[in-house]
């Protein structure tokens, strides 16, 4: 039987959800509180510059999951890119992920992958055993001259903590690598949507069921008149805060322009903690395939997100995941929505697994609905 289906946001997730399911049939209407579709990977040509400026900062699709590949390549052309990170640390400049190359420069030395092995085991620190610490993982890992220069600075400006603070499994593996590879990547499909992720997200959209309402903030009393609703807002804000504000950062990007060439390459991060920015990002970069005389850029600042800000990375430490459980709790009461994407459930998630997700959910409510069973998918692993 045909269904009348709400979708909040129309980013990725509710895009591909909504999409599936109005090709098997439902009636979808898709809200979204912002002026434009897309949600985070948004992007835009720059009226300056001719640009195409990907707005809430860069974002690069990379991913293994071939179904999901083609999916995004149904809709847009995707070209070829590969992601080399470039890092400004001390007064110079090396590659990321830090790798034979940046070693060798770092030290002045010309170690063949085996001798980089056996330096890096030397310079380590091998008294710490048992590291509890994101600090003391690296100090393990690396010792503390590659720490300092390459994950110290930079790990304290992006999460505005020490990394005393944060816990070892962030560093779960050693995050060096013994050859030349500086593809920041391991992935096997790699690339950018030739005319931007809006375009693309605008097609996915774009089907005879599917109704798009921009400027529409969503409250609970909207869901009356459908018969479910995908919610990819705010786990938290869905019940209003009434529990508390799960923590976030947020990011500020300052925008400026540059005749010619800025910087020579996408991105630039920067590891020294004086220096206020994470990184530099020059977008044209982002479409190599293009050419343009000038240059727009943006320099990115990372913050604690406050009321009124775009959340963009959670924070999952202890007190965040005990108030998750408490809400992914409130949550599993709601008969009629299901919570989505990566601010319905609270995690980072890349734009491939995002689709994944997606498209799993859109199919798991499919065959609820051939049962005639309510749906109770929802994805959150606290
Ligand atoms: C800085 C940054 C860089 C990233 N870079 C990459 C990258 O390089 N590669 C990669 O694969 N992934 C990247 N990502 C991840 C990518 O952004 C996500 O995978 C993707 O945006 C998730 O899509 P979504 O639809 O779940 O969420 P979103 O894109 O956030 O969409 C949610 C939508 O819901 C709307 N909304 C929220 N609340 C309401 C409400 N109450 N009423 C109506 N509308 C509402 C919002 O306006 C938004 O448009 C990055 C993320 C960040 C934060």
């Amino acid at each position: 039987m045909q269904k009348r289906i709400l979708m909040v946001g129309a980013g990725l997730s509710g895009a591909v959800i909504g999409r599936k399911l109005a090709e098997a049939g439902h009636t979808i209407v898709v809200c979204d509180e912002r002026s434009h579709i897309a949600g985070n990977c948004y992007t835009e040509r720059d009226s300056d510059t001719g640009v195409l400026v990907h707005v809430y900062g860069p974002h690069i699709f990379h991913t293994d999951d071939e179904e999901v590949w083609s999916y995004v390549n149904r809709f847009e052309p995707f070209m070829p890119f590969v992601n080399r990170v470039k890092t400004t640390s001390g007064g110079s400049v090396y590659l990321l992920p830090v790798n034979l190359h940046t070693i060798n420069q770092f030290f002045g030395k010309t170690l063949r992958p085996e001798e980089a092995r056996e330096f890096l085991a030397s310079v380590a620190d091998n008294t710490i055993e048992d590291p509890k610490t994101f600090e003391e993982q690296a100090l393990k890992f690396v010792g503390r001259d590659l720490y300092e220069a390459f994950f110290k600075g930079y790990t304290v400006k992006q999460w505005g903590c020490s990394p005393t603070e944060l816990p070892a499994s962030i560093l779960k593996r050693l995050p060096v690598r013994f050859n030349y590879d500086d593809n920041y990547f391991f992935h096997r499909f790699q690339g950018m949507p030739q005319n931007g992720y809006t375009q693309m997200v605008e097609k996915i959209l774009a089907h005879e069921r599917i109704e798009i309402r921009l400027n529409q903030r969503f409250s609970r009393a909207d869901a009356e008149g459908f018969d479910h609703v995908f919610y990819s807002g705010p786990l938290d804000g869905y019940f209003d805060f009434e529990l508390g504000r799960l923590g976030y950062r947020t990011l500020d990007f300052e925008r400026f322009y540059a005749d010619g060439d800025y910087q020579g390459c996408a991105v630039m991060n920067y590891g020294d903690v004086d220096v206020p920015f994470t990184r530099i990002t020059e977008h044209k970069y982002f479409s190599p395939w293009e050419t343009h005389e000038k240059s727009v850029c943006y320099r990115e600042f990372s913050r604690a997100c406050e009321e009124g800000d775009i959340p963009y990375y959670p924070i999952r430490m202890a007190d965040e995941k005990a108030l998750l459980q408490r809400y992914v709790e409130r949550a599993g009461e709601e008969q009629k929505v299901t919570f989505v994407g990566r601010l319905g459930t609270y995690r980072y998630l890349d734009m491939d697994v995002t689709i994944r997700e997606a498209l799993d959910t859109a199919d798991a409510y499919l065959a609820a609905q051939a049962q005639d069973r309510a749906l109770g998918a929802f994805f959150v692993t606290p």
